[in-house]
């Protein structure tokens, strides 16, 4: 944790190398000094795996370096706010990976009233990690160019962050911390969860403040739910999850959510799912967080959170996922499962397979082949038979993918067999 500057860059991958070298030699040019800051310092100290996006903070003209960047690097400039000094440049590296480095002009930011988006004004590097959120995100490190090769210059570390991630601490910066912004709880929660950190008293203290103030009630819903999101793609969610109840945040964010043993346990089999398992994913982590939620509280969330449509879907889904897993006895024919099956999306029935071990086969099955079995003759092969499009043509098609899912028909013969002898009415069967 206590790597010399230099060696830091040494843990970059090559192409972050090459990208960052050319970023601070243009930086030399443009008489700015270039910072990598926040969680990529933080996670090269713990030796964590890189994001996609590096955050760099220019002390100088960001808007200019991000132009000139994207021209000598032939990225792709976007996100530009001329108002707060950002900009992206988008970067395909080497093995078709895409960069994405993120430059802001350092700046302090005032809070006009809690939770409001903040107002912002240049200031040098020292005051830009003062409006951080915590200690470990509150660290900067100065990037040189020394012919053509990246170089580290000094290590800013104000809050005692490098100590704090040795020690597992979580610690706001200041006393109105989450007074001016309180989504930094749910940043905060996220972030313990991933590297294992325990909030100081004092944030402790200022967290629970913070919630029976009712902070949170001041920030739009759809910031929540940006964290909510940010969260699900975490590697373990449900670890978010615990904590948060831990924390009391969750009864403000998911009322009725709440952590529990049978929670626990399913969220760990999804965790340890191997590669031939059902795939997860932050939509079927979602399904299963929320799995035991009743219907009222599942149409909470719809009603308060801008959800997307898939995520909307799934929870209008569960009640009726939760009622079909009892149905799913044992014994009962492919087509029974099917028919059972069918109305709910993959993901749905991915989360059921997490929930429910003792259906877990059957819905193993039904992803890996059911779903996506045929009937061996399809419509126009029915009408070439001599049934009619309409009704029982519908029905036809029907009835016999049940009986090729049950193993009753296996070719085209004996599927046209079968059709004479289900629809012998029919003109020319
Ligand atoms: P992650 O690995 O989750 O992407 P990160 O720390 O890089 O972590 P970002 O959301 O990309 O997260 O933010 C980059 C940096 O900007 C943070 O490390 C932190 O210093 C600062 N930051 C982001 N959001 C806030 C906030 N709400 N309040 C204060 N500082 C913030």
């Amino acid at each position: 944790m206590h790597a010399p500057p230099e060696a830091l860059l040494t843990r970059l991958p090559p192409d972050y190398r090459a990208a960052l070298a050319q970023a601070a030699s243009l930086a030399e040019a443009h008489a700015a000094r270039l910072w990598l800051v926040g969680g990529v310092v933080r996670d090269l100290l713990c030796q964590a795996p890189l994001g996609r996006d590096v955050d760099l903070a220019v002390e100088g003209d960001a808007l200019a370096l991000a132009h000139d960047l994207a021209t000598r690097l032939g990225g792709r400039l976007r996100a530009v706010h001329a108002v707060f000094g950002t900009a992206s440049v988008e970067v395909q590296a080497a093995g078709g990976a895409t960069l994405i480095l993120d430059l802001a002009g350092s700046r302090v930011e005032r809070y006009p009233s809690p939770g409001a988006l903040p107002q912002v004004a240049p200031a040098p590097i020292e005051d830009d990690l003062y409006r951080r959120d915590f200690s470990v995100n509150a660290l900067a490190l100065e990037l040189r160019a020394v012919d053509g090769q990246l170089r580290a210059g000094r290590l800013l570390d104000p809050f005692g962050g490098r100590a704090d991630l040795v020690t597992g601490r979580l610690r706001l910066l200041h006393g109105e911390s989450l007074r001016d912004d309180p989504t930094r709880m749910l940043r905060g929660v996220r972030l313990a969860a991933r590297l294992a950190l325990r909030p100081d008293p004092a944030t402790a203290a200022q967290i629970q403040a913070a919630l029976e103030a009712g902070y949170l009630s001041l920030v739009s819903d759809e910031r929540i739910l940006t964290e909510l999101c940010l969260s699900l793609e975490e590697p373990r969610p449900d670890e978010t999850l615990r904590l948060a109840d831990a924390w009391g945040l969750t009864p403000q964010v998911v009322p009725g959510l709440a952590w529990s043993e049978a929670l626990a346990e399913r969220c760990a089999r999804l965790a340890v799912a191997p590669g031939n398992a059902p795939a997860g994913g932050p939509l079927v982590w979602a399904g299963l967080l929320l799995y035991d939620l009743a219907t009222e509280g599942l149409t909470a969330i719809t009603a308060r959170y801008p959800l997307p449509a898939e995520a909307a879907d799934l929870l209008r889904q569960l009640p009726g996922l939760r009622a079909v897993a009892p149905l799913l006895t044992p014994g009962l024919p492919n087509s029974g499962i099917d028919r059972l099956l069918r109305p709910f999306s993959v993901t749905a029935v991915t989360v059921l397979h997490y929930a429910e071990p003792a259906v877990a086969a059957t819905t193993a099955r039904y992803l890996r082949q059911l779903r996506t079995m045929r009937a061996p003759l399809n419509g126009n092969d029915l009408q070439r038979l001599g049934i009619a499009p309409g009704p029982l043509l519908g029905q036809t098609l029907e009835a016999l993918r049940a009986a090729a899912l049950d193993g009753e028909v296996n070719t085209r013969e004996e599927a046209e067999a079968w059709v004479r002898r289900y629809a012998p009415g029919s003109p020319g069967a």
